[in-house]
């Protein structure tokens, strides 16, 4: 029995390993799919969100921004139709209760710096901050428009004040005439201070406006380093200032990366930019990515776990088995499987074993049973070699008296000292003599018989001429083949060696049995005699053409006593011992003898030998030599 070593099984057709990455797969590969496709989805969820929500802040404060400017112009139309206004610009004697109106109104509005009124030809005449009183407009870049009608300058950098300023004006008419225009300056802070409002902008978010006049910064950069009053420009600052509003991922003014929404405000001329750093809204998104990633990392590791620890527990018994299945090739019939389990596995173990005990039962039947016979053809050598020797001794020693009696009675036959016997004396010593000599030959047959069986024949290996030996045949049967009116026909093939070595008496003792049987038989027709080579073997054939030999009775005449039927025991006599003892022989030789036959049609009997050498053998020419 041949079981597969366990270490001979290459890495990856293992079932363990093959489990493990197939548990690895199945657990892998959605678990990939489904992380990218959530990790994408977050990361496009939360850019709309970061965009909806740079959105809601930019729109609050554009909200805001208006209010802030329609406030003012709301109060500069109050102002602009107050009649204590209108007589503090034409009386000096109503000044003062105009300026209280415009101090009391400055006060009230925090959008509002200052308010100031001034003449046609550019004198201020008014003013909530007295400071500016007599001060001369006429070069403010607001001035010419602020003659025609309601104008928001859009902010500027006050050169004189140094900072930016943001003006509003509005015409006073008495009687159609204008008599003077009255300005607000608005509250820069208050604008700094709505879009500085850093809710929903996290650490790096930004609102800032840019003007269009002169790319300048009109709220301060929460950033060191950027003066308000420098020109500055990005991706999202050119379209708000070409009048657009959407959004965009660019480098902003200081060429960080931001998420920005850019807004065109008209009242301004300038954008409103609301920003955040890409890094800073990246790093939750991030975060949440790299959980994400964590997360399936462990599900793969625990799935490659489970793959690990399922596929162990499938293949550890199995291994269990191929071990123990090993172990009882290699004879530890006790060997069995420890698998405590109730489960599949648990049900193949309890039936390997059971297998496993059977075997060992059946091995153990069998030893005896083999013991036994072998005892048994112990005793039955012991006893066929006493029997053999038996049969040997025995017919040995009845030879001794045989020969006596024939002795005896050929001395009688003959007649020597004159001594003279009737005719019926004469018939029973004839019929001594032959029943004698019968016994002989079946004493001959015994002992032949035995000594083949004992393993007491001893063949010889000498040179035999096979013409000679086969003239010597036709010597002795011709005259009995002759009685019975058959042809005993010899050939000899050429190719056969003139000289070969072997036991001619053994091969001649075959011989005569096969051409005896070939004559006794035949009725008419002939007997020939084939002696051939055949590659290392020299072949005799025996053919007749007598009664043949039924197929069913093919087999068993070669067994001792044994003849084709009772018939041909009653008609031809003779023993059934003489194919036995010439097929014993062949054996002996390492050779065969074989039989084709017809019936009514003849026998083949053919005796193949090999030729223990030829005469081109060193050794026979030796002994050639010597004799
Ligand atoms: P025996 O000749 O003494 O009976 P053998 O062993 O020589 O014993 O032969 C056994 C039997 O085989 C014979 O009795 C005969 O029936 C059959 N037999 C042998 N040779 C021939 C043959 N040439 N033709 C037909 N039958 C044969």
């Amino acid at each position: 029995m041949q079981v597969t070593n366990r270490t001979a099984i290459p890495f990856f057709a293992r079932l363990r390993w093959r489990l493990t990455f197939l548990f690895l797969g199945i657990a892998i590969v959605p678990v990939v799919i489904i992380t990218l496709i959530v990790i994408t989805q977050i990361g496009s969820q939360y850019q709309i969100q970061i965009f909806n929500e740079l959105d809601a802040i930019s729109t609050l404060k554009t909200q805001q921004v208006e209010h802030l400017l329609q406030d003012g112009r709301e109060q500069l139309r109050a102002i602009a139709i107050n009649d204590d206004v209108i007589a503090g610009v034409q009386t000096p004697d109503s000044v003062p209760v105009a300026l209280t109106v415009i101090q009391r109104l400055a006060e009230i509005s925090s959008n509002v710096e200052t308010i100031f009124i001034y003449t046609p030809d550019g004198k201020v005449v008014l003013a909530s901050d007295e400071v500016l009183i007599n001060r001369v407009v006429l070069r403010q870049p607001y001035f010419d428009a602020s003659l025609s009608g309601e104008f928001l300058q859009a902010p500027f950098f006050d050169v004189s004040l140094q900072r930016l300023t943001l003006i509003a004006t509005n015409p006073i008419y008495q009687d159609s005439d204008l008599i003077a225009i009255a300005a607000i300056r608005y509250n820069i802070n208050e604008i700094d201070n709505i879009l500085g409002e850093q809710v929903g902008l996290g650490e790096s978010g930004e609102t800032y406006l840019i003007s269009q006049e002169n790319n300048y910064l009109l709220t301060k950069s929460r950033f060191d380093g950027f003066p308000q009053n420098r020109a500055y420009t990005s991706d999202g600052i050119e379209r708000a200032l070409s009048a657009q509003n959407g959004d965009a991922f660019y480098p902003d003014y200081r060429g960080i990366p931001v998420f920005g929404n850019y807004h065109w405000i008209e009242d301004l001329k300038s954008g409103l930019l609301t920003e955040i750093d890409q890094a800073e809204a990246f790093s939750a998104i991030t975060q949440t990515q790299v959980i994400i990633i964590v997360l399936a990392a462990l599900i793969a590791i625990s799935a490659a776990v489970i793959g690990l620890v399922v596929s162990t527990q499938i293949t550890q018994p199995i291994s269990q088995m191929t071990i123990t299945a090993s172990a009882i090739a290699q004879g530890k019939f006790d060997q069995r499987v420890a698998y405590a389990q109730a489960d599949e596995v648990g049900v193949l173990a309890t039936a390997f074993n059971d297998m496993a005990q059977a075997v060992q039962d059946r091995t153990s039947q069998l030893q005896a049973a083999r013991d036994e016979a072998l005892g048994a053809q112990r005793v039955a050598r012991e006893n066929s070699r006493l029997k053999s020797e038996f049969l040997s001794t025995m017919s040995h020693e009845l030879r001794t008296p045989m020969n006596a009696i024939l002795g005896f009675t050929s001395i009688m036959q003959k007649r020597i000292g004159g001594v003279e016997y009737n005719a019926l004396t004469e018939r029973y010593l004839q019929r001594i003599h032959a029943n004698s000599e019968r016994l002989l030959g079946l004493i001959n047959d015994f002992l032949d018989l035995s000594r083949v069986e004992s393993g007491r024949m001893e063949l010889a290996t000498m040179p035999i001429v096979p013409a000679d030996m086969a003239l010597k045949w036709s010597e002795s049967l011709t005259v009995l083949a002759e009685s019975k009116g058959l042809a005993l026909i010899v050939n000899i093939d050429p190719a056969l060696p003139a000289i070969i070595l072997g036991d001619e008496e053994a091969i001649s003792k075959i011989a005569i049995n096969l051409i005896g049987n070939a004559i006794k038989f035949t009725e008419k027709g002939s007997v020939t005699v084939q002696l051939r080579k055949q590659e290392q073997f020299m072949t005799l054939a025996v053919t007749d053409t007598g009664i043949g030999i039924a197929p069913h009775a093919r087999e068993y005449i070669f067994d001792e006593f044994r003849q084709v039927d009772q018939s041909s025991k009653r008609k031809y006599g003779g023993t059934g011992l003489g194919l036995a003892i010439a097929q014993k022989i062949a054996r002996e030789m390492g050779g065969t003898i074989n039989l084709q036959s017809q019936i009514d049609v003849g026998s083949t009997f053919t005796l193949v030998v090999p030729m223990a050498g030829t005469a081109n053998n060193v050794a026979v020419k030796e002994s050639l030599v010597l004799a």
